[in-house]
C-alpha cells in the first residue's frame, strides 16, 4: 500500500509520546503534554471502544476520604504521607472542576457523610478524634472540616446511629466527565484511538517500540503506560495489585430521600442517590483474595451483601429491585501509599495505582507523568 504526503504528515508519522490507557490518567497525560508543547504528536492507545476502565466504572464521587478513612491512613502511613494524599485530594478536584467546567462534568456539591450503623464501634474511635483530625486539616482546607449532623438521619432515610458531614465534597457524573475529557484532549491535537490494545514493549536506543494486538507495531520517541489496575499486564514486575470494585444500581425508588456521596466502614461501602436511584458499591473486604483479579464480574457473595445494606441501611422498608449490576478494576499500591509516577526505562514512563479514590488526582497524576516523560 502506499501512503500519501498528507497521511504519513498528519496521520502515520511516528509519535513523540504513546500514552497506553485512555482513562483518566492517561487522558490527563496527554492532555499536558500537549499543553506543554503543542508541537508534539501524542497518540493515546485504548484497547476498549471507549475509555473502558475504572473511570467509567466507578460511582462518582468527587471526594478526598472520609474520617473513617483518613484516620486509618494517619495511623498506618503517618501523617506527611496521609495528608499529603488529602491535599493532593483536594488541589486535583478543584483543578478537574476548573479545567473541565463543573456543567460538563454533572459536578454536584451535595456534600460528603460518613454513616455509621447504631453498634458501630467505629463511631466512637472517631468521634474521639474528629476534633484532632479536624485540627490537623486546618493548614490544607483553612476550616474545620468535618461535623455531626445526626439530625439528619431521619430525614435522608436512613437506618443508622450516626452521621459526620463535610460540605467539600460532591458527585460528578462519571460518562459526562470522561466524554468531557477525551473531546478536551482530541480538541487539543492530540489522537486517541480505541481497539487498540497494546500486548508488550520494548525499549530501543533512541525510544520504544510498542507491540499493538492486532500484530501492528508502533515506533515512538516515549510511552506512558497509564492501564492502573492492568498495569501488571505490560510491566509485570510492579507492585500494583488490581483489586474488583463491584457496584449495583436499584431502580427508581418511590419517595427517595437520600441526597449525597455516603460512605460507610473506612469506605468499604460507599452510596449516592442518581435521578431517584440508588448507586451502591462496596464488600471488597468480604472476598479481598477473589477480588483481587482483573477480570470484570459480580459475585453472589457480594452482591447479596450490597442488597442486604441497601435493604437494612440505606433505604430500609422502600420497594425497589435491582436495576443494573457492574464491576471495573481499581490498581492499588500492594503496600498502600499514593499513585506511582516512575521511569521503567529511559523512555517509558508508569503512572498508575490510583486506588480508590482516583477521581480527583487523576488530572494530577497524568500532570507529573506529562513532567516526568518529559
Ligand atoms: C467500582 C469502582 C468505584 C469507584 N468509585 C470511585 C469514586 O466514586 N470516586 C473516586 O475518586 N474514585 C473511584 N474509583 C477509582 C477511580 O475510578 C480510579 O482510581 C480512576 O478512574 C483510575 O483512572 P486511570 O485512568 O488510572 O485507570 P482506568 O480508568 O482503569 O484506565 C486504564 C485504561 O487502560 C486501558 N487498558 C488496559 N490495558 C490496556 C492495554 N494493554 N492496551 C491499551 N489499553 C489498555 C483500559 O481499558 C482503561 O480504559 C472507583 C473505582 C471502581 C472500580
Amino acid at each position: 500500500m502506499t501512503h500519501s504526503l498528507w497521511e504519513d504528515r498528519s496521520f502515520r508519522g511516528q509519535p513523540d509520546l504513546v500514552v497506553v490507557g485512555g482513562g483518566l490518567t492517561g487522558l490527563f497525560t496527554a492532555l499536558h503534554t500537549r499543553r506543554k508543547d503543542a508541537s508534539r504528536k501524542v497518540l493515546v492507545l485504548e484497547r476498549g471502544p471507549h475509555p473502558a476502565g475504572a473511570s467509567v466504572k466507578n460511582v462518582g464521587f468527587a471526594c478526598f476520604g472520609s474520617p473513617g478513612q483518613l484516620l486509618y491512613d494517619l495511623d498506618t502511613e503517618g501523617e506527611d504521607v496521609a495528608l499529603g494524599r488529602v491535599e493532593e485530594r483536594w488541589r486535583g478536584l478543584n483543578e478537574l472542576r476548573q479545567t473541565l467546567g463543573d456543567t460538563a462534568i454533572g459536578f454536584e456539591p451535595v456534600g460528603g457523610y460518613e454513616v455509621f450503623r447504631k453498634d458501630d464501634p467505629m463511631h466512637a474511635k472517631v468521634a474521639e478524634r474528629l476534633s484532632e483530625l479536624n485540627g490537623k486539616l486546618r493548614a490544607i482546607f483553612g476550616m474545620d472540616v468535618f461535623s455531626w449532623v445526626d439530625d439528619r438521619i431521619g430525614e435522608l432515610g436512613l437506618n443508622a446511629g450516626h452521621l459526620a458531614w463535610n460540605a467539600l465534597e460532591g458527585a460528578v457524573d462519571s460518562g459526562m466527565l470522561m466524554h468531557a475529557l477525551l473531546h478536551r484532549v482530541q480538541g487539543e491535537g492530540a489522537d486517541v484511538r480505541f481497539n487498540a490494545a497494546v500486548e508488550g514493549w520494548e525499549e530501543q536506543p533512541h525510544g520504544v517500540e510498542l507491540h499493538l494486538a492486532d500484530g501492528t507495531r508502533i515506533k515512538a520517541g516515549r510511552a506512558v503506560i497509564a492501564t492502573n489496575g492492568y498495569a501488571r499486564d505490560l510491566v509485570p514486575s510492579t507492585d500494583i495489585v488490581p483489586g474488583r470494585g463491584q457496584v449495583v444500581l436499584t431502580s427508581e425508588v418511590p419517595g427517595l430521600a437520600l441526597k449525597g456521596t455516603f460512605h460507610m466502614r473506612e469506605g468499604f461501602y460507599y452510596f449516592r442517590h442518581f435521578h431517584g436511584r440508588v448507586v451502591l458499591g462496596g464488600a471488597r473486604h468480604l472476598d479481598i483474595a477473589g477480588e483481587t483479579t482483573m477480570a470484570e464480574g459480580t459475585t453472589p457473595l457480594i452482591q447479596g451483601d450490597l442488597e442486604r445494606m441497601l435493604r437494612e441501611v440505606i433505604i430500609p422498608g422502600k420497594d425497589f429491585r435491582i436495576e443494573r449490576r457492574w464491576s471495573g478494576i481499581m490498581g492499588f499500591r500492594a503496600h498502600g501509599g499514593p499513585a506511582v509516577v516512575e521511569h521503567l526505562s529511559p523512555h517509558v514512563v508508569l503512572a498508575a495505582g490510583l486506588g480508590g479514590i482516583g477521581v480527583a488526582v487523576g488530572i494530577r497524576v497524568g500532570r507529573r507523568a506529562a513532567d516526568l516523560v518529559g
